[in-house]
C-alpha cells in the first residue's frame, strides 16, 4: 500500500486543500496551528505519529480531520469516561458522527454503536484500552479501521504521574493491525515520560511532531510570604476582578481544599471542594457542575483536573507551592485552552517548602523529588522572566522576556552583565565542570581554603576576579544564570555545574546578557510589588465597555442553550468565538457563517438566537 514519491507530492497538494475544506465547514477554522496539518498527513500516508503539544495545541484535530478524510473509522483510546464524553459531545455538536462505548452505558447501547461502526455510520469511536482490547478479538477483518490515536499517551509511561497499567497492552495493537497507523498524543512535558512513549507503543518509526510548549496566552504570577486571612483576602479580591469567570484553587492538603469551599461560601461566592478523599458521586457532581458553569470555582487538590476538558476556565489559583515544575505547568495549563486570556495565581511561602520536603523525604525517590522541589523554589523566588525559567526547565530555549509575568510587568533594576556571566562560566569550563555552586563562588572571590588550594584552584586565571562581590550576591547571580539557562546542574552527577550551548555563545562574547540587579531586599521588594500589582487584565477587560456587555449577553444566550440541550456552555461556542462574535457583530446568517469557529452545523443550529441577541444589542444601544 506504500505509495511512490510522485503520488505523494500530487497527494499532498489535493490532502491540504482537503483538509482545509474539513477544518472550515466542521469547525469553522480557516487553518491550522502548527504541526497539525504535517501529523495528519503523516498518518495520511499509512506512518505513525507521536504528537507533544501543550494543552489547547489543537491535539484533537490531528487525528480527527485523518478520521474524516479517510474511509472507515477511526478508534481513539482515552483514559478517561469525561474526556470522552466531552470529545463526543463536542463532535457531535458540529455534525461530526462520534460515539463512544465505555461502562457507564448498557450492554445493548454499546452493542448498537458498534453495529452502528460496523455499518460505516460512525467516524470517531472513543474507547477506553481494556475495553479494546476485549472487544477487537470479536471484530472481523470486515471492519475498516482508519487509525488508532492514543490519547493521553503518557499513561503509558511508569515514569510519568499518570500511569495505566492497562495503557501498556496497548504494545499489542502495532502486532494485530500492522497496517492500521498509530497515533500517540500527549501534552506532558516530561523528558523521562515523552521518551518512553514510542518505545512502549512498539511504533519504532513513529515521527515525532512537537511544537513549542509554551502558553503565551496564561499570565505568571507570584506572590510570595502572604498567609492566612491575608491570603484570603488577595483570593477574594481577585475572584472579583474576574467575575462570572471559572477558576481552580489548588492546594497540597485535602483538608485545606474543603476549608478553602467553606470560607469563600460563607463570602458568599459559589464554590466546591474536590479530592480524591470524596465519594465519587459528590466528585462526578462537582466536575459537572463546574463543566456546567453551575459552580464557578473548585478549591481542588492535584486530584482534580485530569478529564477536565473545559475551554473556558480563566484562571489557576495554587493557594501552595506545587512539589514540581511538572506539576504546576499541568495545573496551570488547564487555564485558557481556548486561546484566550488566562491567569496563573501561584502563593509561595517558606511553610510550604517545609512540608513540600516532608513530603519528598517520605517518598521513594527522594532526591529526584528533592531536586524537582529545588527548580519549583527557584520558579517562585525568579527574578528574570517566569517564562523564561518554565521554559528552560523543559529544555526550550526561549530567548527574550515574555511581558506577561509579574517580573516582566514590574522588572527589577537590570545591568549588562556580560563580563560578570563570563567570570563565572570560565570559572566553570577551568573546573572541567567538577565543581558545584559553592567552590565555583570560592575560586571566584579567591577563597584560601584549603580544599580549593589542594585542587591547585589558586592557579587558575579565573581566581580571585571576582572579589568585589559578596558570596551572596554571586550566588543570586549565579541562580540567575540557571534559571536562564545559561548554566545547568547535573543532579545526576554531584550537583556539579555545567556550562550550556547558550552559556557557550555569552562565553565567546556572542551574547550580551543582562541580570537583575542583586540586593539584600531585593526578594522582599519584589514581593511588596507583586502584592499591589493586580494580575495582568486580559484582552477582555481591554474590550471598549459595550462590548463587554455583548460579551456577557452572548454569555447568557449560550448558557440558555447549553441548558436547553444538556451540554457544557463551552460545547456550544468558546469564549474565544462569543469573543469573535462580539467584536463582529453579525446580524445575518450570512455574516455569522464566516466567523471564526462557527461551521456548518453551528450555523444551522445557532445563527437565529445569537443574531437576535446582537441584534438587540444594537438596538439598545445606538451608536
Ligand atoms: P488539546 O487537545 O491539544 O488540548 P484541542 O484539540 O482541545 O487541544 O484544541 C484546543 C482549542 O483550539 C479547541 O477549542 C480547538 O477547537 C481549537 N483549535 C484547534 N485547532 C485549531 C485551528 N487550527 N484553528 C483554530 N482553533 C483551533
Ligand atoms: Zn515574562
Amino acid at each position: 500500500m506504500r505509495k511512490t514519491h510522485s503520488d505523494i507530492i500530487m497527494d499532498n497538494g489535493d490532502l491540504k486543500s482537503r483538509a482545509l475544506g474539513v477544518l472550515r465547514r466542521f469547525y469553522g477554522y480557516n487553518s491550522f496551528y502548527p504541526l497539525q496539518f504535517e501529523a495528519i498527513q503523516c498518518v495520511m500516508q499509512g506512518n505513525d505519529a507521536v504528537v507533544l503539544m501543550p494543552t489547547g495545541g489543537g491535539k484533537s484535530l490531528c487525528f480527527q480531520i485523518p478520521a474524516l478524510l479517510s474511509e472507515g473509522c477511526t478508534i481513539v483510546i482515552s483514559p478517561l469516561l469525561a474526556l470522552m464524553k466531552d470529545q463526543v459531545d463536542a463532535l457531535q455538536a458540529m455534525g461530526i458522527p462520534a460515539a463512544s462505548v465505555n461502562s457507564s452505558q448498557t450492554d445493548g447501547y454499546n452493542r448498537e454503536v458498534i453495529e452502528q461502526m460496523f455499518a460505516g455510520r460512525i467516524k470517531l469511536l472513543y474507547i477506553s484500552p481494556e475495553r479494546l482490547l476485549a472487544e477487537v478479538v470479536q471484530w472481523s477483518s470486515s471492519i475498516k479501521i482508519s487509525l488508532f490515536a492514543i490519547d493521553e499517551a503518557h499513561c503509558i509511561s511508569q515514569w510519568g504521574h499518570d500511569f495505566r497499567p492497562e495503557y501498556t497492552q496497548l504494545a499489542t495493537l502495532r502486532r494485530q493491525f500492522p497496517d492500521v497507523p498509530i497515533m500517540a498524543l500527549t501534552a506532558t512535558a516530561d523528558r523521562l515520560t515523552r521518551g518512553d512513549i514510542a518505545r512502549q507503543l512498539n511504533i519504532p518509526d513513529a515521527r515525532l511532531f512537537m511544537t513549542s510548549f509554551d502558553r503565551p496566552n496564561i499570565s505568571l504570577n507570584v506572590v510570595t510570604n502572604v498567609s492566612g486571612n491575608d491570603k484570603l483576602r488577595m483570593i477574594t479580591r481577585f475572584i472579583d476582578s474576574h467575575k462570572g469567570e471559572s477558576g481552580i484553587i489548588y492546594s497540597l492538603r485535602r483538608t485545606d481544599t474543603e476549608k478553602m469551599a467553606l470560607r469563600l461560601r460563607s463570602l458568599g461566592y459559589k464554590a466546591a471542594a474536590f479530592h480524591a478523599g470524596m465519594p465519587t458521586n459528590e466528585k462526578e457532581q462537582v466536575q459537572t457542575d463546574f463543566l456546567n458553569d453551575d459552580i464557578p470555582i473548585v478549591c481542588a487538590t492535584i486530584a482534580f483536573g485530569m478529564g477536565i476538558n473545559k475551554s473556558n476556565v480563566r484562571w489557576v489559583i495554587h493557594s501552595n507551592m506545587p512539589k514540581s515544575i511538572e506539576c504546576y505547568y499541568q495545573e496551570i495549563g488547564r487555564a485558557g485552552r481556548d486561546g484566550m486570556p488566562a491567569t496563573a495565581l501561584m502563593f509561595y511561602s517558606f511553610a510550604d517548602v517545609i512540608t513540600l520536603r516532608s513530603f519528598a523525604q517520605n517518598s521513594g525517590q527522594i532526591s529526584v523529588n528533592m531536586n524537582k522541589l529545588q527548580r519549583m523554589q527557584q520558579y517562585a523566588e525568579s527574578d528574570v522572566c517566569r517564562r523564561r525559567t518554565l521554559l528552560s526547565y523543559f529544555n526550550e530555549s526561549y530567548l527574550h522576556d515574555c511581558g506577561n509575568c509579574d517580573v516582566c510587568l514590574n522588572p527589577p533594576e537590570r545591568f549588562d552583565a556580560t563580563i560578570l556571566c563570563q567570570m563565572a562560566l570560565s570559572a566553570i569550563v577551568r573546573t572541567g565542570g567538577k565543581e558545584g555552586v559553592s567552590a565555583i563562588i570560592d575560586i571566584l572571590r579567591g577563597s584560601a581554603k584549603t580544599d580549593i588550594v589542594a585542587k591547585g584552584y589558586n592557579t587558575l586565571r579565573t581566581y580571585g576576579v571576582g572579589r568585589d562581590l559578596s558570596f551572596a550576591a554571586w550566588n543570586a547571580y549565579l541562580l540567575q544564570m540557571l534559571q536562564m539557562g545559561i548554566i545547568d546542574v547535573a543532579y545526576d552527577d554531584y550537583n556539579h555545574l555545567r556550562v550550556t550551548a547558550y552559556g557557550r555563545e555569552i562565553l565567546k562574547g556572542t551574547r550580551q546578557v543582562m541580570l537583575s540587579k542583586f540586593s539584600y531586599s531585593s526578594s522582599k521588594t519584589t514581593t511588596a510589588a507583586a502584592k499591589e500589582k493586580k494580575p495582568r487584565q486580559g484582552q477582555l477587560q481591554d474590550m471598549p465597555p459595550a462590548d463587554k456587555v455583548l460579551f456577557e449577553r452572548l454569555k447568557e444566550t449560550r448558557l440558555a442553550i447549553a441548558r436547553a440541550q444538556k451540554v457544557p456552555p463551552y460545547i456550544v461556542f468558546s469564549d474565544k468565538v462569543l469573543d469573535v462574535i462580539a467584536r463582529h457583530r453579525p446580524t445575518t446568517r450570512e455574516e455569522f457563517s464566516v466567523l471564526y469557529g462557527i461551521g456548518e452545523k453551528k450555523t444551522k443550529m445557532y445563527w437565529r438566537p445569537f443574531t437576535t441577541a446582537v441584534r438587540a444589542y444594537i438596538e439598545a444601544h445606538p451608536l
